[in-house]
Order: C-alpha cells, then structure tokens, then sequence
C-alpha cells in the first residue's frame, strides 16, 4: 500500500472553493470492482480489453465549472488512441454539493463516495472525473494543483484553478490546458510513470517519482506547475505522450 499517497498531483497557480455532499444510495453500488485502490492499479484494466471492452467516464461537475466539450473530445480521442475500448462514453452531470474555498483529498474522495453513480459492471470499466470550484488543499504559494488522481479509477480536476491560470495572458488557453491536465492524470490511472505500468526502459524522473524524464512529454512533471505551464505548453499544443510512456502502455495491454 506504500503507493496509496502517491496520487500524483497536476499542479499550477492559485484561487477559492467549494463544497457539499449529496447522497447515492448505496443499491447503486452493485458492481464488485474495487474502485478505492491505489493509482495505477487498474492500468492494465484500462488499457486492454481482456476484462472490458467498453469504458464510461462520468464526469460530475459543480454549477459554472463544467469543462469544455472539446476537452472531452480529446480526452475520448485519446482513449480511442491509446486503449483497446471499443466503446468510449463520456457523460457530465452537475452536481450540487456545498462548495468548499479549499479541498483535501479526503474531501475529494468523500464527494466521489457521495455523488458517484457509474460503477464498473460486466464488460464496462467505470471512471469517476471530479470537477470542482475552490482549490486543493496542497496548494503553496509557489504552486497550484489543478487535478490529482486519487484511486485507480478517480481523478479530480480544480476547475477554478485551471481558469485562473489560463487567463494568463502568456499562459495556454483555458481548453489547451484542461486538455492537458485531463490527459496528463487519465495517463497516470494508465500508470504512467512506472506507477502500476512497468517500464520498458527505465524514464522515470527520480526526483519526481511517477513523472517522465523527457521534458517534451505529456509526463513531464513541471506541465502540473503553473509557473512553468506557458513554456510547456507551447503554441496552443498539449504535450503528446514521447517514445518511451508509449512503449510503456503498449507493454501492458494498450496501444
Ligand atoms: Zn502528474
Ligand atoms: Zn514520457
């Protein structure tokens, strides 16, 4: 279990937030696929398509953080690219909770348990996509987390956080970057870097465990720093996985 802190944090600049819990019954929750495990735990499970063909991500927002549709595109565009599902279903649905100024990740995962309503059931492989007002509670003043994945098949997104960084005027789009920080987490769900994937040649950033060390790659640890997002993120474009995470992925199942 030493990897179950090891949730991997996108980070960036600041803001404010939000909160609330709203209730599921628990009759909902009739799949036996564990979904409180470690990150990269279900890598193998996403990639390939021996235990599920088809994949459905539920995507719960908070009023007025809803993220853009082109971003869903891409982050289906990738899945489509990257794994061996043969169905790929995104679905957004706002959520009322009380909001929070700051989250920790134990708020996080209590308005997952609360709100959650997709589970992994027969050929489909659920994943629970958060995306909230405020900020993470590991926030600093020299950084921002804009999205953490948290279990192996949960991440979350800081929405506000992700707006007040992109309206840098030096700084990426707002689209360009909540595409970047989705696909930067959904690949750490894929266990990337050597998080629940094996490395087929060793690339992990040693002092950044869970990142790559190819500074061009969609891995690269200081995408997650908002001080560092407009040089990474370069003339509109999200970093693309590079040669070695792909060679990881086609390892364990995917494509
Ligand atoms: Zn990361
Ligand atoms: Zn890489």
């Amino acid at each position: 279990m030493k990897n179950i802190f090891k949730s991997v944090l996108l980070i960036f600049f600041l803001t404010i937030s939000c909160t609330k819990d709203d209730s599921l019954g628990n009759d909902l929750i009739n799949s036996n696929y564990p979904y409180k495990q470690q990150v990269g735990y279900s890598a193998n499970d996403i990639l390939s398509n021996k235990k599920f063909t088809d994949i459905y991500i539920e995507v719960m927002y908070v009023d007025g953080f809803k993220p853009s549709s082109e971003t869903l595109t891409n982050l289906k565009n990738f899945i489509g690219s990257r794994t061996y599902k043969t169905n790929i279903i995104v679905e957004e649905r706002l959520i009322d909770i009380p909001l929070k100024s700051i989250y920790s990740i134990e708020d996080v995962r209590s308005i997952e348990d609360a709100n959650r309503s997709i589970f992994s059931i027969e050929n489909q492989l659920a994943i629970s996509a958060l995306f909230l007002n405020g900020k993470s509670s590991n926030d600093t003043e020299t950084t921002t987390i804009l999205g953490t994945s948290y279990r192996n098949t949960s991440f979350v997104i800081f929405e506000e956080t992700i707006e007040a960084a992109s309206n840098n005027i030096l700084g990426p789009s707002k689209i360009t970057l909540e595409s970047t920080v989705i696909l930067h987490e959904f690949c750490h769900l894929l266990g990337l870097v050597n998080l629940g994937t094996n490395m087929v040649a060793n690339h992990e950033d040693t002092a950044h465990s869970a990142h790559c060390s190819d500074e061009n790659c969609l891995m690269y640890y200081l995408i997650e720093n908002g001080k560092n997002a407009p040089h990474w993120i370069k003339n509109e474009q999200i970093p693309q996985l590079d040669a070695n995470c792909i060679n990881d992925l086609r390892a364990n199942g995917g494509k």
